[in-house]
């Protein structure tokens, strides 16, 4: 990445290397207003942040034609504020929080709002998300479907944190699998569920390879975070 760089070049390199129909959320976090716009007006829609309070921001900062995923863990009295804005909710790690975002949406008569849940894949054992096991067991369970104001999309993952790459094709490979079996299960007249969003900037390509349909890349368009 040199100096020469600019959002607009950075964010074009990244959309060409994309297979096509791979959807691209352009992760913002920490960076400014000025840093979203500039990528707003080279044609990127999607936006992904990972507080509430920081996508709220920009979002009233913002063009309202775009789009906002929220990537982070969510709390759960957090749902309240962002049900409004969000376009899609990535990182959805329990039956309680899937809840409150249906509570949320029926409150303020909103249809529904786009969930992915989120699978616990990776080594590191501080990770949030279901474990494969976890979640078949919930979707089984049932609780979900009487759910009418979210719209399951889908299952999100976050690949150990190694510099083995073999390590992370085998993570991304392993929740593709599950994919294919929670969607034979719960999902196969539901067309609805079928994103798979895996892959940021260190591994995006090999997510990739492995079925992902939305990427979230935020260092490789934006630069570093000053945290
Ligand atoms: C910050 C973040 C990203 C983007 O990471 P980069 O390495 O900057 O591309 C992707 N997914 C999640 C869940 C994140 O929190």
């Amino acid at each position: 990445m040199s100096a020469a760089d600019t959002i607009t070049t950075r964010l074009a390199a990244v959309r060409d290397a994309l297979p096509e129909g791979v959807k691209l959320i352009a992760v913002s976090k920490f960076h400014p207003v000025e840093a979203v716009h500039e990528a707003y007006d080279a044609g990127q829609r999607r936006f992904g942040e990972s507080h509430v309070q920081e996508l709220t921001t920009k979002a009233a900062a913002l063009p309202s034609d775009i789009e906002w995923h929220f990537i982070g863990h969510l709390q759960t009295n957090k749902v309240k504020q962002l049900v409004p804005t969000v376009t899609m909710i990535h990182a959805v790690d329990s039956l309680r929080l899937l809840r409150e975002i249906d509570r949320q949406a029926a409150r303020i008569g909103r249809q529904s709002v786009d969930c992915l849940l989120e699978v616990h894949i990776a080594e590191e054992a501080t990770k949030y998300g279901f474990s494969p096991q976890d979640l078949i067991d919930m979707l089984d369970e049932g609780a979900w479907r009487a759910m009418e104001h979210v719209r399951l999309c889908g299952l999100m993952c976050m690949a150990t944190n190694t510099d083995d790459s073999s390590r992370i094709a085998a993570d991304f490979e392993a929740v593709r699998r599950l994919m294919a079996e929670v969607k034979a299960r719960f999902f196969a007249r539901d067309d609805a569920f079928h994103e798979l969003s895996m892959g940021m900037s260190h591994d995006y390509l090999t997510a990739c390879a492995h079925g992902t349909t939305m990427v979230r890349v935020g260092t490789s368009i934006f630069g570093e975070r000053v945290y």
